[in-house]
């Protein structure tokens, strides 16, 4: 984990916010390489969810919506995490991850340097003296925001972005041709006063999701098929990318951890280094939001009104994006290779004159280079030796990379070499986009 988090930031994935000023905790940017495969997860979330698809449409809802949705949809009164503070130095922790933290820290030894610092904070106040933990007090995690300049109202950043697509729910029925069964999906913020963000980008206080929220009709036979259906879709959906399955595995929830809106949520966990962890649910909301908001459906064809069920997949970007990272960060003979899919990877391809010091290597190169970066992202290095540049392309991920040499002045042919294997195929230049394109299917 620890290598990872100092690749990021060495190489522009993602940087602590505000760092000039002593950062800010639960909060990230993300650098030049980050936004990159930020933005090809979310591409290929919308492409398999929305663009693939006949019965789901995209909607980008807003951020800040009227107060009334959060005590409608039981946010105001259910959003709650359980906190629990020392006595003596005030250190907070959420009660869950205070347990979970003690059943994990004995086990995994005091060996890392994580685990030293976790048991020293689970036991003792700065000052040295044991904490002695207060009752358990239940937090709203609804960040407030106050709009307005003179007569000043609050409002509520939202804290997931399910409620956009809910209160949407007549609008989309209205101004398109959707009939249930059918999904409205949305990527976008959310807001959360987490009590304890940690663990890098996994728990942040800002984030952003990946949802999808289907309608169903309003019975059990129903409900199981698409609970199952879309557990499935996405479990698939991440192993396409590359994901390595035994990594991955559906943790159903507690009875007593379910959210206040679910029949039945299972979640998508990863094994990450800090533990198996959560980083997209599946719920069956049933028809708890649409009947709060007091919505119906009437069934063009046979005139029947009902309360729509949903099945919602609820997904992280900051979440699949550090599991992306991790479960493809590899080292061989002392060099790091981050083995992303073509799909994700921020540059598809890096481009290199042979030497930095022939006007004509030079020149052939950036030629290739400029007539690529229409169609596909490219990095340009003439820096060092080759070896250094493959070494450099490697671990930021960038799959394949072009090598201009003398007999490209020739036989206008390339050398690209492959990643994951190191193997180089001469190709023609004028089927390197092909080749690419192939590799990106
Ligand atoms: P947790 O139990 O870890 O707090 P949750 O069950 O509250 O998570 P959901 O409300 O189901 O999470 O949110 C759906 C998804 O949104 C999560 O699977 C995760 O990917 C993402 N998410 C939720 N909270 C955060 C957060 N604080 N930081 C980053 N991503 C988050």
């Amino acid at each position: 984990m620890d290598k990872v988090v100092a690749l990021c930031k060495r190489r522009g994935f993602i940087y602590p916010s505000s760092e000039i000023y002593g950062g800010i905790s639960g909060f990230w940017d993300y650098g030049p390489l980050g936004v990159e495969l930020k933005k090809n997860i979310k591409n290929e979330w919308w492409k398999s969810m929305v663009q693939l698809r006949d019965d789901v449409v995209g909607i980008d809802a807003s951020i800040i919506m009227n107060p009334e949705v959060w005590k409608v949809s039981g946010h105001i009164e259910a959003f709650t995490d359980p906190l629990v503070e020392c006595k003596h130095c005030h250190k907070r922790f959420r009660e869950d991850h205070l347990r979970d933290l003690r059943a994990r820290v004995p086990s995994t030894g005091v060996g890392s340097v994580q685990s030293k610092k976790e048991f020293t904070d689970l036991v003792y106040c700065k000052d040295g003296r044991k904490h002695e933990w207060m009752k358990p007090r239940n937090f709203n995690l609804l960040m407030e925001v106050m709009l307005g300049t003179v007569d000043k109202n609050m409002a509520y950043l939202r804290g997931e972005i399910t409620q956009g697509a809910f209160v949407n729910f007549q609008n989309v029925v209205d101004s398109t041709r959707v009939k249930i069964p059918f999904g409205i999906a949305q990527i976008g913020k959310a807001f959360r006063n987490e009590i304890t963000p940690g663990n890098f980008t996994y728990r942040s206080r800002e984030f952003e999701q990946m949802e999808l929220e289907y309608f169903i009709q309003p019975n059990d036979k129903e409900g199981q098929k698409w609970f199952e259906y879309w557990k499935k879709q996405r479990m698939d959906w991440y192993v396409s990318l590359g994901m390595n399955k035994q990594k991955l595995r559906f943790r159903p929830h507690e009875q007593n951890e379910k959210a206040h809106y679910a029949k039945k949520a299972e979640d998508i966990e990863y094994q990450a280094p800090f533990g198996w962890a959560e980083f997209e649910g599946i719920h069956h909301r049933g028809d708890w939001d649409l009947s709060r908001h007091k919505l119906t459906y009437k069934d063009p064809d046979s005139g029947e009104e009902y309360t729509p069920w949903v099945i919602e997949t609820s997904g992280g970007v900051d979440r699949s994006s550090l599991f992306f990272l991790l479960d493809s960060y590899s080292e061989q003979n002392g060099r790091t290779i981050l083995r992303l899919h073509p799909k994700l990877a921020p540059y598809k391809v890096g481009v290199f004159p042979l030497v930095s010091n022939k006007a004509v290597l030079v020149d052939k190169a950036k030629k290739i280079y400029n007539d690529l970066r229409g169609s596909f992202t490219a990095a340009w290095d003439d820096r060092g030796n080759i070896g250094k540049r493959y070494a450099s392309q490697d671990e930021i991920g960038t799959p394949f990379c072009i090598t201009v040499d003398y007999e490209t002045l020739e036989k206008d042919s390339v050398t690209i070499r492959e990643r994951d294997s190191a193997k180089q195929e001469r190709i023609p230049i004028e089927k390197i986009p092909q080749y690419l394109q192939k590799k990106l299917l």
